[in-house]
């Protein structure tokens, strides 16, 4: 995996530690990210706050340099948990729940990583603030609740080319201007770096199939 990275990111003319490879643990039980601890991994993603607090805390009681990441939907009422469980968060995509977020960080003192969610394939499935709002929407979250957007984050529709949706992504983040891309999964994370990714999210090339909840 750090090779393929390594790979892709010299292709693309960058430097492979400008790319944070996220471990997507999701599915997968506390042995096998130990087992990844084990050979350097510090980065993980979690798509459910529940499941990342049964795996985490013990496992940052004995590694303290942990680097855990949420990647899924954050339900509002699960905002207290998130921030403080999280070092980042890529799905902010409403008001609500930034809103939520400022008072949860105000109160706890501990600021995760914001990254705004954006559904570049506006897929009504999908979660994620639509491309033609998202300026606004991070201005919002700046000037109306005072948090630092550190990035983008997308995930494009299974069936279209990545690298359109890749490429939308990183030009949003230079017209608000935001430095950080959470965008390329397994299956196109080559892509997503070649197209400016600072931060790929790698679950079943790493740690195998999930078993389905
Ligand atoms: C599960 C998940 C991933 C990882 O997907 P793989 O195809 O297993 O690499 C990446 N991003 C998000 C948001 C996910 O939910």
């Amino acid at each position: 995996m750090r090779a393929r990275i390594a790979k892709a990111a010299q292709t693309a003319q960058r430097a492979s530690e400008d790319v944070t490879l996220i471990a997507v643990s999701k599915g997968h039980p506390a042995d096998a990210v130990r087992a990844a601890i084990e050979v350097g991994q510090r980065t993980f993603g979690e798509n459910r706050v529940q499941e990342a607090k049964t795996k985490f805390p013990e496992l940052r009681a004995a590694h303290a340099d942990l680097d855990v990441h949420l990647i899924g939907p954050l339900q509002t009422n699960k905002a207290r948990d998130a921030v403080a469980l999280f070092d980042a968060i890529h799905s902010v995509d409403r008001e609500h729940l930034a809103e939520t977020l400022a008072s949860e960080i105000a109160r706890a003192g501990r600021t995760p990583k914001l990254f705004v969610q954006v559904n570049t394939g506006e897929e009504p499935q999908k979660a994620g603030v639509a491309p033609r709002e998202a300026p606004a929407f991070v201005r919002q979250c700046r000037e109306q609740f005072k948090l630092k957007i550190s990035g983008l984050m997308c995930i494009p529709p299974e069936d279209e080319e990545p690298s359109l949706h890749f490429a939308m992504l990183a030009k949003l983040a230079r017209d608000v201007g935001v430095n950080n891309l959470s965008m390329g999964m397994s299956a196109d994370f080559e892509t997503a770096i070649k197209l400016g990714a600072t931060h790929v999210r790698v679950g079943t090339a790493i740690f195998g199939e999930r078993v389905k909840a």
